[in-house]
């Protein structure tokens, strides 16, 4: 049954993705079943976006609710559950100001407009440059895969948009050296997600603070990935004393239902964007609106942060004892419930083994295996995890070692 769909699939949807053999068909908490039946733990949460968990009840009705009242209206007209997702997204990040987005790319896009904006009101003139870093990821559109520091990402697609300067992610001096007159922002992840889970350090992090503060240059930290408690706390760079001038959000944001948004500071939001500069049909619909104010509910009730400071460190723990026990993996490194684990090989074996055994990872990269769960898991979940890769990894490097 799921093959015929398999085969029709690979007929009809455009080959951007090597896909597991697996039709998902339903999810409950942290397991999906394929069309067969078959339970899989999932530590993929499509990445990174249930947070909550699948088939939430509380959440679920919310959308059923909303649903039955008003699903779209045109940004022309003010609707509640934007207004009140608005209030909530800048409760729990200390922003000013929220554009919706429908996507990632798309927050991206806009914090990028919003720069050059800002910067343009300033001098009139419209070369502008951003930095952006090495090994980092900001989605598939022209202006995010531009600041994308992945030239494989990026290679058939030129031109990108003009100005961009790429520098190393915590190698302040690198950041230094790509510094001009014209440059009008620096965006990064706070914690590299796609390129390999890098962390930015604390003292990068502020050094890039006090640079944009002396030269009037914009802080842009994209946060879909890493942001929405991943870390242990609403937002990455809340671990530290430095805030961001713009921030992207998404993934998690909506836990489901495709919502993003950008966020910036009341004075970024006097001096950039402004009306009939930049738009969408669907941002911030009363749907989409609705979801957001239900996770952010919901994040609260079941004390999401608490369980990510509680499981995380757990999850490094075990990870760390895999790292001690196996010669074919190198480190492992991460925050909270994102995590990766480094190996000096390719990984796909070990991954499609394990969707064999009812477990679901991703990669990172060829040689990574990146963990980013539900944010709703217990230490029980990452024990049954652990005790499946194990014994994958154990049957894919066994003669090696
Ligand atoms: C996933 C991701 C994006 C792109 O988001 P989409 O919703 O896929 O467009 C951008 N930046 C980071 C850090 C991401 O992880």
């Amino acid at each position: 049954m799921m093959k015929e769909y398999i085969d029709e699939a690979e007929k009809a949807l455009l080959h951007t993705y090597n896909r597991y053999q697996v039709v998902l068909d339903k999810g409950d908490g942290v397991y999906l079943y394929d069309m067969e039946g078959k339970r899989y733990l999932d530590f993929v949460s499509g990445i990174a976006v249930f947070a909550l968990g699948y088939n939430n009840k509380a959440y679920n009705d919310a959308l059923k609710a909303q649903i039955d009242k008003l699903i779209h209206t045109s940004n022309y007209y003010y609707n509640a559950p934007a207004i009140e997702a608005a209030r909530r997204i800048k409760a729990v990040s200390g922003m000013d100001r929220v554009f919706f987005t429908n996507s990632g790319a798309e927050a991206v896009e806009g914090a990028i407009k919003a720069a050059r904006k800002y910067a343009y009101l300033k001098d009139g003139s419209t070369d502008h440059e951003i930095i952006a870093m090495e090994h980092s990821f900001h989605g598939r559109t022209m202006g995010a895969l531009s600041v994308t520091g992945n030239p494989k990402y990026r290679e058939a697609f030129g031109p990108m948009i003009g100005n961009i300067r790429f520098a190393a992610l915590n190698d302040y001096d690198s950041v230094l050296a790509q510094v001009t007159d014209k440059t009008c922002a620096i965006i990064l992840e706070t914690v590299q997600g796609e390129g390999g889970i890098y962390p930015a350090e604390e003292d990068f992090l502020k050094k890039l603070r006090r640079l944009c503060d002396e030269r009037d240059i914009l802080l842009i930290l994209d946060e879909i990935q890493c942001g929405m408690g991943r870390t242990g706390y609403m937002y990455a760079w809340q671990r530290f004393d430095v805030k961001p001038d713009i921030v992207t959000t998404a993934k998690a944001l909506g836990c489901g239902v495709p919502v993003g948004a950008f966020l910036m500071t009341e004075r970024v939001a006097q001096n950039s964007l402004t009306a009939g500069d930049h738009g969408t049909t669907y941002g911030g619909n009363p749907l989409a609106a609705a979801a957001i104010c239900k996770v952010l509910d919901l994040f609260e009730e079941q004390k999401v942060l608490e369980n990510v400071r509680e499981v995380g460190p757990y999850l490094a723990e075990r990870l760390e004892e895999l790292t001690g026990r196996y010669d074919c993996i190198e480190t492992h490194r991460g925050v909270g419930l994102l995590q990766g684990l480094v190996f000096h090989k390719p990984v796909g074996e070990i991954i499609n083994r394990a969707l064999d055994k009812g477990l679901i990872l991703i990669n990172a990269g060829t040689h990574i295996i990146r963990f980013v769960p539900a944010l709703v898991i217990s230490k029980g979940d990452v024990d049954a995890m652990i005790e499946i890769l194990d014994s994958c990894i154990e049957e894919c490097y066994t003669d090696e070692r």
